[in-house]
């Protein structure tokens, strides 16, 4: 099973929306690129909005076979690990594995000391095809990379073959996550992680680092833009040059992870896919779920009274609802407007201020934070909100479709 150059992860709580969110491949494919649809849902998720697996694929199935769609798509088990991997094996045909918690545990001196006799041939000195001089490495620094992630990738490695006797090896993807934390990897550091994945003998097809810079969720990207830009070339540099040397799988390629609304690097990142003739894997943070919420508040009625009590709820659970999120958001506030405010918005004011349209003043980056992560709000909300929902499809739907295309797809893939 092969994931296609360029893939598509798209989140989506509540189920859906799955067919508007295959339309946005659909106008790619019209576009003449071809961009594969993965539905990715993690434990968490599904523990929050109350559902399983077997959904998520019931949903991609229906999906795709309602549009027509021939070509390949796959269901995500998005950050699973060993104590969860079981409840996906049956629905899923995508795994991410995900040992961003196992980061820093120290591997057994055997096991590094092998590891790093088997890198000697990069040490003083490694030259990567598509980088400028040598990168800077030395044993001591393979060996700290060595200590902070060999025992993450022998956890990937752990969980990898827990789920080959059960799906049969080759028929899933695979990808390795280790974005969830708290410091980036550099260029040097995801190649030796790559060499450890290639001794491990994972067939890794997509790899999500966590990139320097902020990757909040649902907002734009807070960093240094150029910074990034040489960072992400360099990885995938790095990516070319692994497969080549450890004979990993050849469309191995980068994931980025809360990947949406990260307007300015789409940019850089469309200039290095071309650059590299690289693929990409983008997962985006949930967010469809937030045009759901702008389509009923712009419904007027019943829905933008969902939409304000949905806010209001989120603003007076704040301390409940962020912490799980706190290193994957960054909410002033001082900028949320108090509920009574937004008791009087009309429909219209309310899915501007949520909406990411930068070019409107009425946006607000830090009610969308809180929003986004207020879905559990909706979710306890139940068949009250999953039917709204569906009663404004027609209005909902184009904006799923908008987002992902025009927002999406379109800048990083196409332009
Ligand atoms: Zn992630």
């Amino acid at each position: 099973m092969n994931l296609g150059k360029y893939s598509f992860g798209t989140g989506d709580r509540f189920g859906k929306q799955g067919k508007a969110q295959l339309e946005a491949m659909v106008e790619a494919g019209k576009a003449g690129v071809e961009v594969t649809p993965v539905w990715n849902k993690s434990h968490r998720e599904h523990t929050i909005i109350g559902t399983k697996p077997a959904a998520l694929r019931a949903e991609a199935d229906e999906a795709t076979k309602a549009m027509l769609w021939e070509k390949a798509y796959f269901v995500d088990a998005d950050h699973i690990n060993l104590k969860n991997v079981d409840l996906f094996i049956k629905s899923s045909d995508f795994f991410t594995l995900d040992v961003a918690d196992y980061i820093g545990q120290s591997a057994e001196k055997e096991d590094v000391d092998n590891f790093i006799d088997g890198c000697v041939k990069y040490i003083d000195g490694l030259s990567v095809p598509g980088i400028e001089g040598n990168l800077i490495v030395t044993e001591d620094s393979v060996r700290a990379i060595a200590n902070k992630y060999l025992w993450a990738v022998k956890e990937a490695s752990r969980l990898y073959r827990h789920i080959v006797p059960k799906k049969g090896v080759g028929n899933f993807i695979v990808e390795m996550s280790m974005d969830e934390t708290d410091t980036p990897q550099s260029p040097v550091e995801l190649f030796f992680i790559l060499a450890a994945a290639a001794q491990e003998e994972i067939p890794v097809q997509t790899i999500a680092p966590k990139f320097s810079g902020r990757f909040n969720k649902g907002v734009d990207y807070v960093g240094d833009v150029s910074r990034f830009a040489k960072e992400f070339e360099q990885d995938l540099a790095v990516i070319a040059y692994a497969v080549q040397e450890f004979g990993l799988p050849k469309n191995l390629k980068l994931s980025v992870h809360s990947g949406s609304d990260k307007f300015s690097i789409y940019g850089a990142i469309n200039k290095a896919l071309k650059k590299f003739d690289a693929g990409l894997h983008v997962k985006t943070a949930g967010t469809t779920w937030l045009e759901e919420l702008a389509g009923l508040a712009i419904a007027e009625g019943e829905g933008l009274k969902i939409a304000r009590h949905i806010y209001a709820e989120a603003f007076n659970r704040m301390d409940e609802l962020t912490p799980p999120y706190a290193t994957v958001i960054n909410i002033d506030k001082g900028r949320l407007p108090s509920p009574d405010v937004v008791a009087e918005w009309t429909g219209k004011r309310f899915a501007e201020a949520l909406r990411h349209d930068q070019s409107c003043g009425r946006y607000n980056p830090d009610l969308r934070q809180l929003i986004h992560v207020g879905y559990k709000v909706a979710a306890e909300m139940g068949k009250e909100f999953t039917d709204a929902v569906a009663d404004c499809e027609r209005i909902i739907g184009p904006h799923v479709t908008e987002n992902i295309y025009q927002k999406h797809i379109k800048p990083i893939f196409i332009d």
